[in-house]
């Protein structure tokens, strides 16, 4: 789960990491009396959007007067920006700022570790400076069990450059900004910019922080943090149904029974729609049970998907033998009545193939088309997805 900046800020001042005073509101007139809260000499208006390069897209702003910020606000407010639509703005306190760096910590998946990346450089795009100038981003990976702890702070800021006077103001903060990310299992916590202001101080002056979505149950408070307004609707609707869902963006609609089939399923799919340029819409397990009444709700949510236009069945008769998937699938088309409108590619293996198989001749469903490979189902799935 990605965190808006205004809870990423609340998140690091409840560590200890220095911030600035942040009001968030979603109202022109909220703004102006969270300017006239916050009381300094220029307050900032920043949209909260969890899209990078609000900045560079108008999207923050600073203002003198409480009747400026309302201003701005005004102009913020209902923006788009990248494709999100700005429905909230942070009134931050103003700071002057001498430098801008850049510290992050995150989950380095690649070579399995977590990794500090710290640069003097900071308030760019770092994918640029990554690119362009390398050698201006220092990479320190972590251990996982030590952490950053002052040694650690030192070897990163050394790499990046920093002299010992800069070193000892933010070798504190570094320290916090491992804890936000330990404490709060965080698999990113990126900070930029990261600035030294005119006293001298350092200061979050932006940030940005994943949350791991497994880590829920040790965070309760966690909970309160998602954007309910931002969830995918057919996410929800199959969470509420209880399937494993996940939405891609592709046009083949995928279902099947075990994860590791779905995966595989994902993968000859992707395969045999790279000659048509289509690829998987969607990952939706629906484990065990193959009942008429789950395979009536993976369709539902799968086809009720604008992106789909074909849906590929993969399911390997088990416990649930492929005459009750079969009849599953048949059942979920009736129950779907005019819903359904897609084709469907089923198709089946393992415990009572035949039967499985036969049942589906003999609906002689239009919209069914029986494959008895998975290679030959994808490309069919893919072929017909292209509307070929
Ligand atoms: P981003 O564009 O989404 O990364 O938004 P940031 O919060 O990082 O702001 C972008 C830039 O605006 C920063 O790099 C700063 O240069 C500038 N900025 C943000 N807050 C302040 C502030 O309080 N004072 C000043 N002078 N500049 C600010
Ligand atoms: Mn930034």
């Amino acid at each position: 789960m990605d965190l808006f900046e205004y809870q990423a800020r609340d998140l690091f001042e409840a560590h200890g990491v220095p911030v600035l005073k942040g009001i968030v509101v979603n109202t022109a007139e909220a703004a102006e009396q969270a300017a006239e809260t916050i009381a300094s000499p220029v307050v900032v208006v920043k949209a909260q959007v969890k899209v990078g390069g609000r900045g560079k897209a108008g999207g923050v702003k600073l203002a003198k007067t409480p009747a400026e910020a309302k201003e701005h606000a005004d102009a913020i407010l209902g923006m788009d920006i990248k494709g999100h639509t700005v429905a909230k703005v942070m009134i931050a306190q103003g700071a002057t700022i001498a430098e801008e760096y850049y510290f992050s910590i995150l989950l380095d998946r690649a070579n399995r570790c977590h990794l500090a990346m710290c640069s003097k450089e900071g308030g760019v795009d770092i994918e640029t400076l990554a690119k362009e100038r390398p050698e201006a981003l220092a990479k320190v990976p972590l251990d996982a069990s030590v952490g950053i702890d002052e040694a650690k702070a030192k070897e990163i800021l050394t790499q990046a450059g920093f002299e010992t006077a800069e070193q000892e103001k933010l070798i504190p903060v570094l320290v916090k900004l491992w804890e936000v990310y330990a404490k709060e299992d965080a698999t990113l916590v990126e900070v930029n910019p990261l600035v030294k202001i005119a006293t001298g101080d350092i200061i979050a002056l932006d940030g940005k922080v994943s949350l791991d979505d497994n880590s829920i149950f040790r965070h309760p408070e966690h909970a309160e943090l998602k954007d309910l307004t931002a969830e995918d609707p057919l996410e929800s609707k199959a969470k509420a149904a209880g399937l494993n869902y996940v939405r891609l963006n592709g046009e083949v609609g995928i279902i099947g029974n075990g994860a590791g089939l779905v995966m595989s399923t994902l993968d000859v799919v992707a395969y045999a729609g790279e000659k048509y340029g289509v690829r998987p819409a969607n990952f939706l397990d629906i484990g065990g049970g193959a009942s008429a009444e789950i395979m009536a709700k993976g369709l539902d949510i799968i086809l009720g998907d604008e992106q789909v236009k074909s849906c590929l069945v993969n399911v390997f008769g088990g416990i649930t033998a492929c005459d009750q998937v079969a009849k599953g699938v048949i059942g979920a088309l009736e129950l779907l009545g005019e819903n359904a409108t897609k084709p469907i590619v089923v198709r089946l293996d393992g415990n009572k193939v035949a039967e499985g198989r036969q049942i589906l001749v003999e609906a002689n469903h239009p919209l069914v088309t029986m494959v008895e490979t998975m290679d030959g189902a994808a490309a069919k799935a893919a072929e017909l997805a292209a509307g070929a």
